[in-house]
């Protein structure tokens, strides 16, 4: 055995790859290698961290092992790869300035929360960024948000133009200091600031505030209505527990139904508002920090007009320093025990606004004042938005909406990609991804493509997600929708294959993807709609396929949607649709639409529905949804998009009923057909006999349920294949979800649904690239 004199010297040099930059990965090794008494240097490049070690064989091992083991909170390594290179003799381990050019592929990271050493200092008056709202360290702070280029460096990010003061530049060159190159790190006296300012722009100041946010929080508290810009856009926001407030910020948004997400001090006040699990509050606490939806408990501290209806409140956490700030001050002002509206700040559904004269503009008529600052916000991301289900086999989350917090961070796919792809996602809910070999980055939620900015955000999004991430695409995937704005885009890439991916198709794959599967499974894809391969809107799909390629083994029955378009506003127009197949006979106006839907409106509905041109086939479950809340006097006419189907599900919520409706399951050629002509007039008698409309809901969620279980059961069985995928937006209704699933667990099958992206079309974008990568193999 060799003495520590005689050990043997060595040098390695260490690739390492993953979530690396930005994280304070350097400093990390810094001390890692001071500590174990090593040589060498560290540095950021295109590929992530490389690094050398050079000294006792021992001391090298140790440093392997603990680089892996005690990496820093926000690293995420992929994979450290280590090599034998010739002793150097260097005196001492540097941090060497970044590399440029080559290709870079370094994954550039998420936003994340403020930590708990910034919020130690943020709060005590001896700290210099003591009350400053752009507090942050290696561990914490904007990324993705405010980044324009790679490598992730300050001159690349919206902080190129905040030169740091002396006391900053100091933390930043320090390999010791918790600031060591954090890229937005600043203070009161070099960085930006925070103004408060009426609809004009002018700044104002509100008498006895310490400061801006001090001035916002006040006049919340005075039940005024305020623009915040944030991390990723701008909310508006206002004090929850006024009810005053609250109206009239619905009033002057538009926004008549959809439920307001709220910001709460602390897990202890959400826990008075709603019920929250294990998950749920660690999901709220996470550095993500999304809105958690949760079961609301009765006589929870917010105004009705929060969330009117609505079995759920979404909540959550302050996400960024000034946020911290604005509900201790919110508090301190005596308004109530800290509870904010923080909506997003637009107009009804159009994409948020995230710069400052586009706020002070589009907001104007809906804010009294704007918490403004000068830090630019480079991609506009909305807040992630979650559920906790009880999808089979245990309480998983579900995402709904994946954007701040989550984005860019990477994904795999099953089938690596021999070429480099684009995936143009679908229309509303709209991602994008890249991807190259294995990894796909999934873009942030960018909404729906209709609205001008919307699509502007989209073609922006994919050049930046094409530069941050070094794909070329000569691949570029997208719906089989013609009129789809992001279809039309994809065709207009010149020079590049194009791969034609069906709808339901992608909602399969996505599905089977993030699992890491390449299927075949049984897939029960219910949505809105989806253009079919026979030109058909499709959105009760039965399908039996894998990556590559799928075959529609069943449907939902076919209905006429009376007047397209107009039928997905006006719920009631499928009401008719349905009682009329149904029925075999021009349906009379039922009980619960006589307040609503005039006689002749209703009349007219035979004519509308006789001409083809007027009113298409369609096998949509989201519409049959639409069709029976409005059979049952709810929501016949839309404020949101599935607003019918949500409110359907909550008055099931309210109902402890155990029947069922029948639904048929036929089979037609090579075609099951699901028949839910039963279930309709069975809802139409319990209607008319006085069950209560909770009852009615509850069983034809049951039937709903009962008749897709037995159907993937079968196709299953038929194909001898044991896992099913649910998935499409109407499996973001719970208690369909959870019944299906559980059924479907106690006959053995295995389920999969969507944990990591939406089921909603905002996974659409990964299914697209994970089926055409698996065709290019
Ligand atoms: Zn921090
Ligand atoms: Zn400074």
């Amino acid at each position: 055995m060799l003495s520590s004199t005689q050990a043997e010297r060595v040098r390695v040099r260490v690739r390492v790859r993953g979530t690396v930059q930005g994280v304070g990965f350097r400093p990390f090794a810094f001390r890692l290698a001071r500590e174990e008494g090593l040589t060498g240097f560290v540095l950021n490049d295109e590929h992530g961290v490389l690094l050398e070690v050079e000294g006792d064989i021992e001391a090298v091992q140790r440093f392997l092992m603990r680089i892996e083991r005690d990496r820093p909170p926000l690293a995420d390594v992929q994979s450290v790869v280590a090599e034998p290179v010739l002793a150097a003799g260097d005196d001492e381990f540097r941090i060497l300035e970044s590399t440029r050019g080559g290709v870079p592929d370094a994954p550039v990271t998420s936003d994340s929360a403020t930590c708990q050493d910034c919020l130690a200092e943020l709060f005590h008056p001896a700290e210099r960024r003591y009350r400053y709202p752009f507090i942050n360290c290696t561990n914490c702070g904007p990324r993705f948000t405010i980044i324009k280029g790679v490598p992730y460096d300050r001159p690349s990010t919206t902080m190129a133009a905040f030169e740091m003061c002396e006391d900053c530049q100091r933390e930043y060159h320090d390999p010791a200091d918790r600031r060591f190159h954090a890229q937005p790190n600043a203070c009161h006296r070099c960085g930006p600031r925070a103004r408060l300012a009426v609809a004009g722009g002018q700044t104002v100041y509100v008498p006895g505030a310490v400061d801006a946010v001090d001035g916002a929080a006040r006049r919340l508290a005075d039940g005024l209505i305020v623009a915040i810009k944030g991390v990723g856009g701008f909310h508006l926001a206002c004090d929850a527990t006024n009810a005053d407030a609250v109206a009239r910020l619905r009033a002057r948004k538009r926004r008549e139904d959809k439920p307001f997400a709220l910001m709460v001090a602390s897990i202890d006040v959400a826990l008075d508002l709603v019920e929250l699990g294990e998950q749920e509050q660690a999901a709220l606490a996470s550095t993500e920090r999304p809105i958690v939806l949760a079961r609301r408990r009765e006589g929870g501290a917010v105004a009705a007009a929060v969330a009117p209806g609505s079995p759920e409140l979404g909540v959550m956490l302050p996400y960024a320093p000034l946020h911290h700030l604005l509900l201790a001050d919110v508090l301190a002002a005596g308004c109530g025990v800290g509870i904010l509206v923080m909506t997003s700040g637009n107009l009804s559904d159009e994409p948020i606004a995230y710069e400052d004269e586009d706020a002070l503009e589009r907001l104007a008529r809906i804010a009294d004042l704007f918490l403004l600052h000068d830090r630019p916000i480079h991609s506009r991301t909305d807040d992630s938005v979650l559920r906790v289900v009880d999808s089979g086999g245990g309480r998983r989350i579900m995402p709904l909406r994946r954007s701040r917090g989550y984005v860019p961070r990477d994904l795999e796919l099953p089938v690596p990609t021999p070429e480099p792809i684009l995936a143009c996602g679908a229309e509303q809910k709209n991602t994008f991804c890249v991807a190259k070999g294995s990894r796909a980055w999934v873009g942030h939620h960018i909404g729906d493509l209709e609205h001008y900015s919307a699509f502007e955000a989209f073609r922006h999004g994919i050049d930046h997600f094409e530069r941050l991430f070094a794909v070329v695409p000569r691949v570029v995937a997208h719906d089989l929708h013609p009129g789809y704005l992001s279809t039309q885009y994809a065709l207009e890439r010149e020079g590049v294959e194009h791969v034609g991916v069906q709808h339901h198709h992608a909602h399969l794959a996505a599905c089977l993807a993030e699992h890491g599967l390449e299927g075949p499974a049984v897939g029960a894809v219910f949505d809105g709609t989806g253009y079919g391969t026979d030109g058909a809107i499709w959105g009760g799909e039965l399908l039996v396929g894998d990556l590559r390629g799928f075959e529609r083994v069943g449907a939902l029955r076919a209905v006429h949607l009376p007047g397209a378009g107009a039928a997905i506003r006006e719920p009631w127009r499928m009401a008719y649709a349905w009682l009329a197949e149904s029925l075999a006979e021009a349906p009379a106006r039922p009980a619960g639409l006589r307040d609503m839907v005039d006689e002749r409106q209703w009349e007219a509905m035979g004519s509308v529905m006789a001409s083809p041109a007027l009113s298409p086939q369609t096998t949509s479950m989201g519409r049959l949804f639409d069709a029976v809340a409005a059979l049952c006097g709810l929501a016949p006419r839309t404020s949101y998009e599935g607003q019918a189907a949500v409110e359907l599900e909550a008055a099931a919520a309210r109902s402890s009923d155990r029947e069922t409706y029948e639904l048929g399951l036929l089979e037609e050629g090579r075609l099951l057909t699901l028949d839910p002509r039963h279930a309709v007039r069975s809802a139409l008698s319990d209607l008319r006999s006085g069950v209560s409309v909770p009852a009615v809901a509850a069983r034809f969620h049951a039937g709903v349920a009962d008749a897709t279980a037995r159907a993937c059961t079968q196709v299953a069985g038929v194909r001898g294949l044991d896992s099913v995928v649910l998935s499409g937006g109407v499996f973001q209704n719970r208690r369909l979800l959870e019944a299906v699933a559980g059924t479907l667990e106690r006959e053995g099958l295995r389920v999969l649904t969507a944990q990591a992206l939406p089921p909603n079309d905002g996974g659409i974008s990964f299914g697209q690239a994970a089926v055409a990568a698996a065709r290019a193999c």
